[in-house]
């Protein structure tokens, strides 16, 4: 593959984020060449089947808010989403062990649903095969950026490619880099860490009973258990597949994924109840260790970090890629004016207020985020009597409901 040496914008991460940034740019100005770095192979799209498990579209599932179907919507995507999805219409949340319990109604509150869960794999494919349709995108899959270096006049990014190294430069670089980013080192921005020192155990599990379109947050003295709706396979089974995040310390992690899949799913069933049911089948596990890191500056000059380089939650509250794709839809909208204006792009002053612009909702969902774990992490009497005042509360207080509901919908942003 034969890259070009200058392009209006590069993206370093075909992860979910750079992928889906690509898509945004693509569509708001076609007339500006984008370039996609990702250092590993994309495979084949296979048809009608989901992608085969990349870095960036792995075993997990994602619950899109409805701000995020939306934009899918627009996109032109959602019809080739849906029938991969499932919507969620009641959301239940309990702490094991304690009376308080919260149930969420798409129909109390007025909504079709709190969003749409979906598997990243699925999520892949649709993406990946709009993105090759795309003329002003470059896809260099199995390249990987190995020096990036900014300056007054352009940024530069070196590769490594299968025919050798290769320089490119553009007015400016968004790395999507992940939780890990290079790129973020490279430009000199710090990153602030926390570790939660839990592990999320994802896999697939079916249930005796029907999901009924429930997803259950259930909250245990060793960490939050998220069991979400999952589309049926083609087996026939009816609404039995569910997606499941079990996080634990990491030790209990490493023994529990350890387990076979019988002693696996009593440990399941004794620490989740029977509310979904009897667990009948699981599948394979996969482990995610937890950290909260965000980096408090996200641009400087002529480079953004964004997606998990910019910030990586605890995954309670299905917040991260929803958050993620409200960063892109700004960020996309501030370019747009600016090429409308003739303005660089790589402004710091330009790059600087979209950061700004970011930083009340990003602050929020990290504090909601944080404080749904911490909350829920430590067995003091006082939480645990706080946090079951808090349960109740949701269902008893007017206005405390809709504020979450909302929150988790993704609405009340952009
Ligand atoms: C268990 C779990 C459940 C989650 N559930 C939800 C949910 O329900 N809802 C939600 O909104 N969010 C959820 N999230 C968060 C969501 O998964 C992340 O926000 C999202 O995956 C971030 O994607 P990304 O593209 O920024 O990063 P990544 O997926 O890490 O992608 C980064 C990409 O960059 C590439 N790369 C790295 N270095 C280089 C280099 N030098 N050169 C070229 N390429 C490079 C990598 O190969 C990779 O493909 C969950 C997270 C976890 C852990």
């Amino acid at each position: 593959m034969s890259l070009p040496t200058q392009t209006d914008l590069i993206i370093v991460g075909g992860g979910m984020v750079g992928v889906t940034l690509a898509l945004l740019m693509a569509q708001r100005m076609p007339e500006k060449r984008v370039l996609l770095l990702e250092s590993m192979r994309f495979p084949a799209l296979p048809e009608n089947k989901p992608l085969p498990y990349t870095a960036g579209f792995d075993a997990r599932n994602t619950a899109l808010s409805r701000r995020t179907v939306q934009a899918f919507t627009d996109l032109g995507l959602w019809s080739q989403l849906q029938p991969h999805a499932v919507p969620i219409h009641e959301i239940h949340v309990s702490d094991r062990g304690h009376f308080g319990f919260s149930r969420l109604n798409a129909v109390e509150e007025q909504v079709e649903s709190f969003g749409q869960v979906i598997e990243n794999a699925w999520l892949g494919v649709v993406l990946l095969a709009a993105l090759k349709q795309c003329p002003s995108v470059t896809i260099a899959d199995g390249v990987e950026v190995q020096q990036l270096i900014t300056s007054e006049r352009d940024a530069r990014v070196r590769c490594q490619t299968a025919s050798g190294e290769v320089t490119i430069a553009a007015p400016l670089v968004v790395a999507a880099d992940g939780t890990h980013s290079q790129c973020r080192e490279w430009l000199g921005l710090s990153a602030q860490w926390h570790d939660y020192q839990q592990t999320a155990l994802v896999t697939t599990v079916a249930t005796s009973l029907p999901h009924e379109y429930r997803a259950f947050e259930r909250f245990t003295a060793s960490g939050p258990i998220a069991l979400l709706p999952l589309p049926d396979f083609i087996d026939g089974a009816k609404q039995t597949r569910r997606s499941l995040v079990w996080a634990l310390s990491t030790n209990e992690a490493e023994r529990i994924k350890a387990l076979d899949d019988d002693a696996f799913m009593q440990e399941l069933q004794a620490a989740f109840g029977r509310r979904a049911g009897r667990f009948k089948r699981v599948g394979q596990r996969h482990a995610y260790p937890l950290q909260l890191m965000v980096a408090p500056k996200q641009t400087v000059s002529r480079a953004v970090i964004m997606g998990n380089a910019a910030h990586s939650l605890h995954p309670v509250a299905g917040q991260g890629f929803n958050l993620c794709l409200r960063d892109a839809l700004v960020l996309v909208e501030r370019l747009g004016q600016a090429s409308a204006d003739q303005q660089d792009w790589g402004d710091a002053t330009l790059l600087a207020a979209y950061e700004a612009s970011r930083q009340s909702d990003q602050q929020q969902i990290i504090r909601f985020s944080d404080s749904l774990v911490r909350g829920f992490s430590s067995d003091a009497s006082a939480l645990v009597l706080l946090r079951n005042i808090g349960l109740v509360g949701f269902d008893l207080l007017p206005g405390a409901k809709p504020t979450l509901a909302r929150y988790a919908m993704g609405l009340d942003h952009v």
